[in-house]
């Protein structure tokens, strides 16, 4: 008899990893233990048969979640203890692997849960915040690692009787599920008045899908942020929104209940269904059809529309009800700043600008925008990478030897971390120029440090403007983490990101990004570069 000790690393905690390997143990008679560790790994510790063992490995990689990554999986033996008499799923530990995993992103309901939800017959029925193993939100509700419930906004909730029965049923979809809950235990929505004064509702959210049908407007709280919500074929509607939002021109992001319905109103090809209906659920931008029945004002003088269907309970339920085509759902922020997630600063904030307020009592802990894609030339390209992305890193064709933290410039900004080839690139931040924005940015890259395990960086780069509030964040940051700081000319830094997600080391590229700090002090516009990932040669420019 053998011990095995093997260390999973990829995407493995929160993705139903433990209760497979459970299953998978128990098939090929195995005892031992799995456990989520410190670093967002799995350690699984199994004594058996050799020949059994190498078979039970292989599973791993061939039989694993349909969300997990299974980046690599190390493997020490030794002569068996006989310590175990059973395999169980155990205690998380705090410390790590040593190895880089990471945390999944946000999942969109899955099939499963949607059925239970409209099944009458189900203990759930019509519970928006229904969830199990295979969906739910991750990201935006972990505080800390390794994932469980007493670490994410959930832990608030105890589990009741009925839910904490299939959390410890091997058998159950629900077996370490660990946001799960029910409408006895768990979060609940309440609709408020245009003053934040809750309403007394016997269903909040097919009173929701009455007062959106009525032309109201109303601030919606989802999964990642709270989202401005109004239906799309009244004109008088969408200008409403336009005008207290200062918005005049930017496209609204919609949501629609179905592929079907949004036929009604847009083309969708192949690669753009497969994307709608992927469980990232981003935003797609879709090309108007000519008998396209929304408001022009939605997306006003393109011919093009941003849909995207519903990917949580909340959203499933107020599209079930409602009967326009599409509601608008634009992320609640106002003047630049970051999105709104909580319930008192929504009110606040939005008092005068929207006519009610359906909001839920559980914390979003990671705010995070919804994704917009694009199909160019046949292939997606990213608007905003953010919700059902983040924090999954982009590969490089690279490695680096330090680690690396990237702030911003000034506008539209995110951050990303870079560890060995993992490029981790946060959500969406939005415009440092804003105090707000950069502290949020700030506590983003806590954040997401705190979930890739890491202490410092040995770098920090940002923008070569002296005088971009990013770059004197920069500067404080290094200066506490004891970390080297590297200025970055703005257009390179634009070519630089292209090369890293396409793998190429040069290229001869148009950076078309208006204004930039140039290396010679002046300011530059769109520039023809040729370039590496280290240098570059100007050629040409506006
Ligand atoms: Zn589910
Ligand atoms: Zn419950």
């Amino acid at each position: 008899m053998v011990r095995a000790e093997i260390a999973a690393t990829g995407v493995v905690q929160g993705v139903g990893f433990r209760p497979f390997v459970y299953r998978l143990a128990k098939r090929h008679g195995l005892v031992g233990f799995v456990r989520n560790m410190g670093d967002a790994g799995v350690q699984i510790v199994v004594e058996g048969e050799k020949k059994k063992i190498t078979k039970f490995i292989a599973a791993i990689r061939a039989e694993k979640p349909p969300l997990a990554r299974v980046d690599d999986v190390k493997i020490k033996w030794s002569r068996a203890t006989g310590e175990f008499t059973m395999f169980s799923v155990v205690k998380s530990e705090k410390a790590g692997l040593g190895l880089t995993s990471v945390v999944p992103p946000d999942i969109a309901l899955c099939d499963d849960c949607k059925r239970e939800m409209f099944d009458p017959a189900d203990r759930r029925h019509l519970y928006p915040f229904i969830t199990c193993v295979n969906c739910g939100p991750r990201y935006t509700i972990i505080e800390e690692l390794p994932y469980d419930r007493p670490r994410t906004s959930m832990k608030v909730f105890p589990l009741c009787a009925d839910c904490t029965r299939e959390y410890r049923d091997p058998a159950d979809r629900r077996y370490h599920a660990e946001p799960t809950c029910c409408s006895i235990c768990g979060p609940k929505l309440e609709l408020y008045d245009k003053d934040g004064e809750r309403m007394d509702v016997a269903d909040p959210t097919s009173e929701t899908a009455k007062l959106l049908d009525d032309g109201n407007v109303i601030a919606i709280k989802g999964i990642g942020g709270i989202h401005v919500a109004a239906k799309t074929t009244d004109d008088n509607v969408v200008a409403r929104i336009r005008k207290a939002f200062n918005r005049p021109q930017q496209p609204f992001a919609t949501m629609s209940k179905d592929l079907k319905t949004i036929k009604k109103f847009a083309k969708i090809n192949t690669l753009e269904e497969k994307l709608l209906t992927s469980y990232k659920r981003p935003i797609v931008a879709l090309q108007k059809s000519s008998n396209c029945m929304l408001s022009e004002l939605v997306s006003p003088g393109i011919d093009s529309v941003g849909v995207m269907l519903p990917y949580s309970g909340i959203h499933h339920l107020i599209l079930h009800y409602g009967k326009d085509p599409a509601y608008i759902m634009t992320s609640a922020n106002v003047s630049g700043l970051p999105m709104l997630i909580e319930n008192d600063e929504a009110i606040r904030n939005l008092k005068g600008k929207v006519d009610y307020f359906l909001l839920h009592d559980r914390k979003i802990v990671n705010r995070c925008d919804d994704s917009v894609v694009k199909i160019v030339d046949g292939a997606p390209a990213f608007f905003r990478r953010s919700r059902g992305h983040v924090p999954d890193p982009v590969k490089l064709a690279f490695k680096s030897r330090e680690k690396i933290l990237a702030l911003g410039a000034e506008l539209n900004d995110t951050i990303s971390i870079l560890i060995d080839n993992n490029c981790f690139v946060s959500q969406h931040i939005g415009d440092a120029t804003k105090v707000e924005t950069l502290e949020y940015m700030h506590e983003t890259a806590g954040r997401l440090m705190n979930l890739l395990g890491l202490k410092k960086v040995d770098v920090i780069a940002h923008d070569m403007h002296p005088l971009y509030a990013t770059t004197t964040l920069a500067t404080k940051m290094a200066r506490r983490m004891k970390a080297r700081t590297v200025a970055v000319q703005h257009h390179h830094a634009h070519l630089a990101a292209l090369m890293a997600e396409r793998g190429l080391d040069e290229l001869v590229g148009i950076a078309g990004d208006g204004v930039g700090y140039g290396s010679d002090g002046t300011v530059w516009g769109g520039e023809v570069m040729v370039a590496d990932l280290k240098s570059f040669e100007r050629v040409g420019g506006l």
